[in-house]
């Protein structure tokens, strides 16, 4: 993956200024609208946005400066044109009437509490707890609130002081005089970065930050019915939110392993049944295992041929979506064609080739010619 700095070609240590101005002068030059036809151009924008959405936000850029990602385990592309579009306009909105009408107090208060980020993660459920449901205990790695200093990033006695620099606005204006006029620019605080406070002495637990990294326990619920790709949302157990602000969502993407005995189709389960050749003929009652209902006695009838398909209702997948109830349960035949015979075996098999009046044995000389002279 490209770095998002580079492509903005801007330094590590970048402000928010100079992520902006870097910003602005690339969208102007590889703009859709000056670049028609201009693929390459149309693939640079998309980076550029995809960039600038995470790297505009302080708290995805953290993120991604200690994780080389601004989620948890996503790709920043993936927001691609739609998440870039919104921040562009409202920024070629600022950059065009910002500056003179002093509008910096667009932005949000520093200190309000915001929700913490989702996480996603994957995990793999067997099919039998796809048919009958499962409990999980996970073990979920996510920021949390430091105990210690209770997300104030402070040495626990001491609290964090109002900046003095902006007063806990986290942003400062500046005017300029020019012979055009009067503008008023607005920048984040060089003394707080946008936090709006100060903290004098820092909690040594999260070393300021107000968050620690641990481990927690969460119990899931996984519903019956479930396939591979199925998105579990789990609220509230995502990553702690800044400023007392909510926990975010927690998402599982379900993998459902393959299992040995049954193929799974939608809310339909397949699976196998081996018949000798007198079955087949004659039709028999066998016992088959089905997926979570036990053994279950089925017909088969007289005539069955190889690859035929037996329905039994209600046998499947139970349905997360669309109709109540359960999918049915399929059961292809396959007639079981033993290599090894006892000589009895081998006489009856011969006498029903005679009667039936199949030539027999060519290609196996040894079988056939001992046979042949057991009737002639
Ligand atoms: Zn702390
Ligand atoms: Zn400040």
């Amino acid at each position: 993956m490209e770095d998002l700095y580079q492509i903005l070609g801007v330094a590590r240590d970048a402000s928010q200024a100079e992520i902006k101005k870097a910003y602005r002068q690339l969208v102007r030059q590889y703009h859709p609208d000056t670049n028609r036809n201009n693929p390459e151009a149309e693939e640079k924008f998309k980076k550029i946005n995809a960039a600038y959405s995470v790297l505009s936000d302080p708290e995805k850029r953290s993120r991604y400066d200690q994780f080389g990602t601004a989620e948890g385990g996503g790709n920043p592309f993936e927001g691609g044109f739609g998440g870039g579009f919104g921040d562009l306009f409202g920024d070629l909105f600022e950059q065009v009437f910002g500056g003179g009408m002093g509008m910096g107090g667009r932005r949000a208060d520093p200190n309000a509490p915001r929700r913490g980020s989702d996480l996603e993660m994957g995990i793999g459920v067997t099919l039998l707890e796809a048919a009958s449901g499962a409990t999980r205990n996970l073990d979920i790695p996510r920021w949390d609130n430091c105990p210690d200093c209770h997300g104030t990033g402070a040495k626990p006695g001491t609290s964090p002081q109002t900046c003095t620099t902006c007063g806990g606005r986290g942003q400062v204006e500046s005017v300029q005089r020019t012979p055009f006029g009067q503008f008023v620019s607005v920048t984040t605080c060089p003394r707080c970065q946008g936090k709006g406070k100060v903290i004098q002495e820092r909690c040594e637990t999260c070393s300021g930050r107000g968050q620690v990294r641990q481990n927690h326990k969460v119990e899931v619920k996984i519903p019956a019915g479930v396939e591979t790709g199925t998105r579990l949302r789990i609220t509230g157990e995502g990553e702690g939110g800044l400023n007392g602000g909510p926990h975010g969502d927690l998402f599982l993407v379900l993998e459902v392993e393959k299992h040995n005995d049954f193929e799974r189709d939608g809310g339909d389960l397949h699976s196998r049944l081996v018949l000798t050749y007198p079955q087949a003929v004659l039709g028999t009652s066998v016992e088959i295992q089905t997926l979570i209902d036990g053994k279950e006695k089925i017909d088969v009838p007289a005539g069955t041929a190889h690859g035929r398909v037996l329905k039994v209702k209600g046998k499947g997948m139970p349905r997360l979506r669309g109709p109540r109830g359960r999918g049915d349960l399929y059961i292809h035949v396959f007639i079981d064609v033993p290599s090894k015979l006892t000589d009895k075996q081998k006489e009856l098999v011969l006498e029903l080739a005679k009667e039936m009046k199949v030539p027999v044995g060519a290609g196996e000389e040894g079988i056939f010619d001992k046979f042949k002279k057991l009737f002639d």
